[in-house]
């Protein structure tokens, strides 16, 4: 039997780093077994789950190309075989009328605090038949609650192993609510019967649900699935992943330049691996290496330094091409489309080319090709005091290059041995005339490798830069 696999968010908020971690393992696990993954949006809780909710989840799923088989489904669709499941257990009495007033919960709370056992199911027990018979005929409002039946509740989690809990330590959980409503437990249980699900992989935060919608499908009669639970993700503090750690949200990652396939590889990394050194995976990878075998059950680590730096693995393999597309939304974002605009396509993939090795988000490669671009880069102040600092040493060292770049031919090679012949004419290091050089080309310290900037700016623009740095050194 195919696998039949479901992510189930609630559309409470954005699609978090933890949500896009459940539904990526269940969508690699589906890919890697040919199986089916299906959407289903967990709806039933009226007053926080929002339109804008839903659509910022099927927004994070699409870009990370998490793409479902089955669904959306809204599981309040299915609010009637909820409350006709509820009802079916009352019906075999394998749950009971819960005609608790506001009071008698309040005691109840204070009763349970104190040691005591299921109060309610005690005070429902006492009713007898002809007193319930009696608030039912008076329209008496009631909750069904489960009756949690006594023993054992055992199953072979996919990580964990094996997990047991005693019946005992569970709460007679209410199923329908006195106002009709169905609660998670018996909805999420109804819904993953009725669409077949075989594999429920979701957060550790759902360990003690488990057993109790186990003893439901037992009572409903329904084939067990199996669970599998995967571990928690924490801030590099040791504590669980939150705001303070920065964004939670995946939709964040995209607008600070991460690529959908960083998220996907990151993801995936969290609370699973391998098995060996590789790191660095594509989708496809991913894909044929994913198993469950492989989750591991102690929590994992979000580190926003290892996403940059996984980021700046996927940006180089990236095509130049889909590269631009990208810097082009960056500086459409920036307001500065007309520098890209102003530069023919060859160029600009050459460009990206040359820089894309060493960004590693899509605003630095941006802010990398920005100085490029600009008619006349910005001088950073740092470089010019570092480079610059003694400027009639520099002004020689720029005239004296400038003057022998008239006389190369214009490709890398051949302007690398004329500087290089310069240098030791003049008897000093090659880096003596490339840090000045870099700062007159850029405005700044670092960059892509010299002679290929030369290339790429051509002799005319070149001379162009050197002019106007001459133009500022301070004895000018
Ligand atoms: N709506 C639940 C959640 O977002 C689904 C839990 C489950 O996968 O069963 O936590």
């Amino acid at each position: 039997m195919a696998m039949r696999l479901r992510f189930a968010p609630s559309p409470t908020g954005y699609l978090h780093v933890g949500g896009a971690r459940t539904a990526l393992f269940n969508w690699l696990l589906a890919r890697a077994q040919g199986g089916v993954f299906i959407l289903r949006v967990e709806d039933t809780d009226r007053e926080r789950s929002t339109e804008a909710a839903t659509q910022a989840i099927l927004d994070g799923m699409q870009w990370l190309d998490l793409s479902w088989d089955e669904g959306p489904f809204f599981q309040s669709r299915g609010l009637e075989r909820h409350r006709q499941e509820a009802h079916r257990l009352l019906e075999r009495g394998l749950a009971y009328r819960d005609f608790s007033t506001p009071d008698e919960i309040e005691a109840d709370r204070k009763a349970l605090k104190l040691g005591e056992r299921r109060p309610y199911r005690t005070r429902a027990d006492a009713l007898g038949a002809d007193l319930e018979r009696e608030r039912l005929d008076a329209g008496a409002p009631f909750a069904i609650r489960f009756r949690v039946p006594d023993g054992e509740t055992v199953w072979d989690d996919l990580v964990h192993g094996e997990m047991r809990f005693a019946n005992a330590d569970i709460e007679d959980l209410v199923v329908l609510r006195a106002d009709g409503t169905p609660t998670y437990n018996l909805a999420v249980v109804s819904d993953d019967a009725d669409m077949r699900i075989t594999h429920v992989i979701r957060g550790d935060d759902h360990l003690s649900n488990t057993p109790k919608q186990i003893l439901l499908y037992d009572a409903l009669g329904y084939d067990l699935p199996r669970f599998g639970h995967v571990p928690l993700i924490l801030g590099t503090d040791g504590k669980r992943l939150s705001k303070r750690h920065g964004a939670t949200a995946v939709g964040d990652y995209r607008v600070q330049g991460i690529l959908p396939e960083t998220m996907v590889n990151f993801l995936a990394l969290l609370g699973w691996n391998p098995g060996d050194e590789q790191e660095v995976m594509t989708r496809d990878e991913l894909v044929q290496r994913f198993s469950m075998e492989r989750v591991l059950k102690k929590s994992a680590v979000f580190d926003p330094e290892k996403l940059a730096w996984l980021n700046g693995q996927h940006l180089a393999r990236r095509s130049a091409e889909s590269l631009l597309e990208l810097v082009r939304d960056e500086a459409d974002r920036r307001g500065q489309r007309a520098l890209l605009d102003g530069e023919a396509h060859t160029n600009l993939i050459v460009l990206v080319e040359m820089m894309k090795v060493r960004a590693r988000t899509i605003p630095e490669l941006f802010e990398r090709m920005e100085p490029l671009l600009l008619d006349a880069p910005t001088y950073d102040p740092q470089a010019v005091r570092q480079h610059w600092k003694h400027a009639a040493d520099a002004r020689a060292r720029l005239l004296a290059a400038a003057e022998r770049f008239q006389s190369s031919a214009w490709d890398a090679a051949s302007l690398e041995a004329a500087l290089r012949a310069l240098a030791e004419e003049r008897g000093e290091g090659a880096a003596k005339l490339i840090h000045p050089l870099r700062v007159a080309l850029t405005g700044q310290s670092a960059s892509a490798g010299i002679f290929d900037l030369l290339v790429w700016l051509g002799p005319e623009r070149t001379a162009a830069r050197i002019d106007r740095a001459l133009g500022q050194l301070p004895d000018a």
